[in-house]
């Protein structure tokens, strides 16, 4: 399938997941993550006419960051460690997976613009995963206050591996209660409105839980 047809039915699937949510589909912004791909697919998604572009390597997005400049808006998504920050200021329009204060230093440190930031959370508990445990986030961010350059837009989740669908909304629902808890404390350095959580596999059940960023790479890509 070339990527204008998957982005269609990409598309049609959010469009009805806003319909049964009773939301509005352009309240949700579609990231295309090219970590699998080439610059040459990347550049086919953005001829499609997908902006938002997502890596989880500091390498690969300033190899990819070369080849097409600010044609994308770039979203770092993967683990990020302090050293590597300052490769990527200038470049990045938002960072999904802040979760160390060393990081939010560096980013103080490094920009001369604030960056949209979101607070990764691990909500599910998985050793595997990266984020702060649920109950760490609040004064995570009460402590980011100290570095002016850091914007709180949101949170970030990934959900488990499983095929319990029941599982998988679960932990978007308890992001969302996180978001509305945090959002609710008026916070001028956290306003916290976004939600970035659903993959290529549940996408969906993120929208219908209150997704407003949504990270698809494997179903808009191949
Ligand atoms: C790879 C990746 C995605 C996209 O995964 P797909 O299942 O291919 O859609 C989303 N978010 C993060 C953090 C990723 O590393």
């Amino acid at each position: 399938m070339s990527i204008h047809d998957n982005l269609q039915t990409l598309k049609q699937n959010i469009e009805n997941a806003c319909k049964r949510a009773k939301r509005d589909p352009s309240d949700i912004t579609i990231i295309g993550v090219t970590k699998y791909v080439s610059i040459e697919r990347t550049i086919e998604l953005l001829d499609a006419g997908i902006v938002d572009v997502g890596e989880n390597r500091t390498d690969e997005m300033l190899r990819k960051y070369e080849a097409i400049g600010d044609r994308a808006r770039w979203h770092f998504i993967g683990t990020l460690q302090s050293r590597k920050v300052k490769d990527i200021i200038g470049k990045v329009s938002m960072i999904h997976s802040l979760e160390r204060l060393s990081v939010a230093k560096q980013i103080n440190k490094r920009s001369d613009e604030t960056i949209p930031c979101f607070v990764q959370v691990n909500v599910s508990g998985e050793e595997s995963k990266h984020g702060l445990h649920p109950d760490e986030v609040h004064e995570f961010i009460d402590q980011l206050k100290a570095y002016e350059k850091v914007k709180v837009v949101g949170l970030m989740t990934m959900a488990p591996h499983t095929d319990d669908e029941n599982v998988i909304r679960g932990v978007f629902r308890k992001l969302r209660l996180l978001r509305d808890e945090i959002r609710s404390k008026n916070l001028p350095h956290a306003p916290c409105e976004y939600l970035s959580m659903g993959m290529s596999n549940d996408y969906e059940i993120a929208i219908e839980e209150g997704a407003t960023h949504i990270r698809i790479g494997s179903v808009l890509v191949g």
